[in-house]
């Protein structure tokens, strides 16, 4: 009996495929490996590389493979590419995991953990940001993914299928060892660009304005370690394998920080200068997200390690001193 890990070569894939093979589980993993690397597979896991779009590849894995439950986070994930390209996002999101659930069903194959985001959310009511509060996406890469979690809704009610939503919010860090880590091309997220200009492949990082309501004018974001994801992806699964009902949860570490704090966090760590400029506003950002996890603490009795975002950045910079080019060999 393996678990299926779909989009297991990529960023948080990769990490959660780490964790379950360490907790001794027997693990799968497909990916298309358009933008994840097969070097971040673990060995231990199974491999086939397939699109989840591929109904008969789909099936032909469902048929030799004995699948207890799937963790799927095989979607594409850039905010911004998703407002110039959306009908990528509505087709390899949304068509990709419709195709998916059809062979799930095909299969009889019926829990599922999937990555969502608070980019459902929007722009927040309120702070912390609570999984009953709103959900009005402003980017398209938000709204596939809300889709995403009514589309599971809608086939649980038909199918008998059980989900549960985990809505992340900024994914950072990289895996204790230094072995595996992110790596994105190109490369959006803060965390990674702010340790290219320590690394040296890139000359500054550009602050997306320092005009928002917040303590020093830059955005506040919920940082929380990808090896706690991780963690998240192996309790929702067993809570779904335990008979536990369709669910939604934040994963976050509660606490925010600015761009100008992180960038001065990642100077301590890395020793670097780091220089900084100010740049626009990027279209679609948020002022501050903030994440209450009080409910998967709760109910799947998370505990996130990582709560210090120093030592998040160290875990980050182990892997981004030894690895300048990513998976990439130079
Ligand atoms: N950001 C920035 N410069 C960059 C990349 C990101 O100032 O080169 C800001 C961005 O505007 C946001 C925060 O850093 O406020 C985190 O952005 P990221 O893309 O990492 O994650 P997001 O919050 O968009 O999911």
């Amino acid at each position: 009996m393996a678990i299926l890990v779909l989009g297991g070569a990529g960023y948080i894939g990769s990490h959660t495929v780490y964790e379950l093979i360490e907790a001794g589980r027997d693990v799968v993993v497909a990916d298309n490996l358009f933008t994840g690397f097969k070097a971040a597979v673990h060995p231990k896991a199974r491999f086939y590389q397939l699109d989840i779009r591929d109904r008969g590849a789909l099936d032909t894995l469902f048929q030799a493979e004995k699948i207890d439950g799937v963790i799927h986070f095989a979607a594409s994930s850039q905010v911004g590419e998703s407002m110039s390209d959306p009908l990528k996002y509505y087709d390899n999101n949304l068509y990709g995991t419709m195709v998916l659930l059809q062979a799930m069903v095909a299969h009889g194959v019926n829990k599922i953990v999937f990555s969502s985001t608070a980019a459902t959310y929007g722009e927040p009511e309120r702070v912390p940001i609570l999984e009953t509060d709103k959900t009005v996406p402003t980017n398209c890469y938000g709204n596939t993914k809300l889709s995403m979690e009514q589309m599971m809704s809608w086939v649980s009610q038909a199918h008998g299928l059980k989900y549960v939503a985990l809505r992340y919010f900024n994914a950072c860090g990289a895996h204790p060892s230094g072995k595996i880590g992110e790596a994105h091309d190109p490369e959006t997220h803060l965390i990674p660009i702010i340790l290219q200009v320590a690394n040296g492949t890139r000359k500054q990082i550009s602050v997306f304005g320092d005009d928002y309501p917040t303590k020093d004018g830059t955005c506040v974001r919920d940082y929380i370690h990808v090896t706690d994801l991780a963690q998240a992806h192996i309790l929702a699964l067993d809570y779904l394998l335990n008979g536990g009902d369709n669910n939604v949860f934040n994963l976050g570490n509660g606490v925010g920080f600015t761009v100008k704090e992180v960038i001065d966090v990642a100077r301590s760590v890395t020793g670097h200068p780091i220089p900084a400029v100010v740049s626009p506003r990027r279209a679609g950002d948020p002022a501050q997200l903030i994440a209450s996890s009080e409910k998967a603490v709760n109910v799947l009795g998370w505990k996130p390690q990582y709560n210090d975002l120093n030592t998040i950045i160290e875990t980050a910079w182990k892997w981004h001193s030894t690895h300048p080019h990513g998976y990439e060999e130079v």
